[in-house]
């Protein structure tokens, strides 16, 4: 027997989940949350042990100005519970420059107009190359909108191939920069989505981060929920999305079922279709859609827990000129052959919250692009971690004398956490289905499942951005639509 009965279920508190749930149940409609972590946030979840804070892995966000979390926040009213904090627009990225030597981003002034010569002198780039550098970035920054929806069907590598780019450019701007927020390779990233994303940070900044972890966000979107009339219940997994007659008709969890006429699911498209409804309940061109549709890849990473502040900056890049990822690049790299140079993220979270670390201590979360694939050996993950260490240890010799603990997460720890593997490579990506040729922009997934009732949240559809602020674009967009199906239908009843 059913539980309850509500206008809308929402399956997960990811960063899309629950920004929408708290907005439909703001607007006054009937709604439970059900997400199986005792604790929302998914990706982003923010954690904490022995006096530290921190995201379980690299979680920071762009943009700084008018970002989606704010956005959210202000129509909850709730903007006063979190801290949103904003990095020395320095930032931390490191270039390993042609002699070998890893050397940090000068400062840039921050009451002056910025000067790109600061960053072409950084980079290496020749007087006469400059022009031809300004001018790709110029358009890339000033495009208008209609030109970027034109951009649907071809990669950002094979946009910025219409270019002369110097080559020590092309690496900030790709393993420094696009490599961090899309997480594929820059041959597979849709040059569209690409552009919008980045003309966000250009224009509007980076770095962001939240006192007490990213995932402090979504946790009072799940609060808004519960203030607004709705329900909330943590640790509940969905075990089946009901659907009769081609109608969603609740859920099944193994805390009972619950009935409501409209359910949106956070938890990934492929799982939603192909386990948690079932192949039965669509065509069979909907699943081969489904099944067809390629992840992004992962971010496997270590966390050094520091007896001394070894870092001082809140975050950054560790990158060459042949650090960024092409798919040859990485396939090669996840057949065993890995480059020399690789991009590195790393951060720092008491550089951001002094309260995120005990006093004198530091916690440093460090990762690398890898495989989406929750099941690779012991083998094949060491080779991703030792990387990692090879290139912090070089770039920050203070670290390894400092570390009291270590942690390593995978694809699958991303796996176990999020979204359950239901397709080969596929359930630890870092950001999901929306963002590579042929599946970002225009053709990005529809936020609408061909059930009645049925659609899903978060970074497979509806969404633009880096992936905590894609989320949660999402989750405004599909709280906007479920708002008008459900007054439509109401009116016909
Ligand atoms: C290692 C790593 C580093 C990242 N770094 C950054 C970064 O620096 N900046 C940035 O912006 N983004 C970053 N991201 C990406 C970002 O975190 C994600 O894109 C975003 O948080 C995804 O949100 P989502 O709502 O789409 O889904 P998810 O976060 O995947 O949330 C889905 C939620 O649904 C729940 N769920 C799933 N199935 C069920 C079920 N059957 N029943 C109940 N609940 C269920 C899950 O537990 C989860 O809480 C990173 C991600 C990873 C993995």
């Amino acid at each position: 027997m059913a539980k309850g009965s509500y206008d809308v279920i929402v399956v997960g508190a990811g960063f899309g989940g629950s920004s929408c749930a708290a907005l439909l149940a703001k607007r006054g409609l009937k709604v439970l949350l059900l997400e199986k972590n005792s604790k929302a946030g998914g990706k982003a979840i923010a954690l904490s042990k022995k006096g530290f804070t921190y995201t379980a892995w690299v979680v920071i966000t762009a943009p700084v100005q008018d970002n989606t979390f704010e956005v959210v926040l202000k129509e909850l009213g709730m903007e006063n519970r979190v801290e949103l904090v904003t990095p020395d627009p320095s930032g931390g990225a490191i270039f390993k420059n042609s002699k070998g030597k890893h050397v940090p981003m000068p400062p840039m002034p921050s009451d002056s107009v910025q000067d790109p010569n600061i960053i072409f002198d950084w980079l290496e780039v020749k007087e006469e190359e400059r022009a031809d550098a300004l001018n790709v970035l110029t358009e890339l920054t000033l495009m208008a909108p209609q030109d970027i929806d034109r951009l649907d069907d071809i990669s950002f590598a094979e946009w910025l191939s219409r270019y002369k780019l110097p080559k020590t450019v092309y690496g900030y701007l790709i393993s420094g920069i696009a490599d961090p927020c899309f997480v594929a390779p820059v041959d597979a990233v849709a040059a569209s989505e690409a552009i919008r994303t980045l003309q966000m940070i250009f224009t509007r900044s980076g770095g962001l981060f939240c006192k007490g972890g990213i995932g402090r966000v979504a946790e009072v979107y799940t609060q808004a929920v519960e203030e607004n009339g709705g329900r909330v219940i943590m640790r509940a997994r969905v075990e089946k999305i009901l659907v009769d007659n081609g109608k969603v008709t609740g859920v099944a969890t193994d805390k009972g079922m619950f009935e409501a006429p409209i359910v949106i699911s956070n938890s990934g498209i492929q799982p939603t279709v192909l386990k948690l409804v079932g192949e039965e309940h669509f065509d069979r061109s909907y699943v081969n859609y489904v099944k067809e549709l390629v992840p992004s890849c992962g971010l496997p990473g270590i966390r050094y827990f520091l007896n001394k502040e070894v870092i001082k900056n809140p975050f950054g890049t560790i990158f060459s000129t042949d650090s960024y990822w092409t798919m040859e690049r990485f396939n090669k790299a996840a057949a065993g052959e890995m480059p020399k140079d690789t991009g590195i993220l790393y951060e720092v979270p008491s550089n951001y919250d002094p309260d995120a670390a005990p006093k004198g201590k530091q916690i440093v979360l460090a990762a690398i692009w890898g495989p989406a694939e929750p099941q690779m050996t012991a083998k094949e993950k060491k080779l991703w971690w030792d990387k990692i260490d090879e290139v912090m240890f070089k770039v920050f010799p203070e670290l390894p004398k400092h570390i009291e603990s270590k942690e390593y997460y995978s694809a699958r720890d991303v796996s176990v956490l999020t979204r359950d593997q239901v397709l080969p490579g596929q359930g630890g990506e870092c950001i999901g289905l929306g963002q590579v040729v042929g599946q970002g922009g225009r053709r990005k997934p529809s936020i609408k499942a061909p059930v009645r009732g049925l659609f899903y949240v978060g970074c497979d559809a509806g969404g633009y951005g880096v992936g905590t602020q894609q989320a949660v674009d999402s989750g405004i967009k599909v709280a906007n639509a479920v708002q008008k199906y459900y007054l439509m239908h109401k009116a016909m009843e």
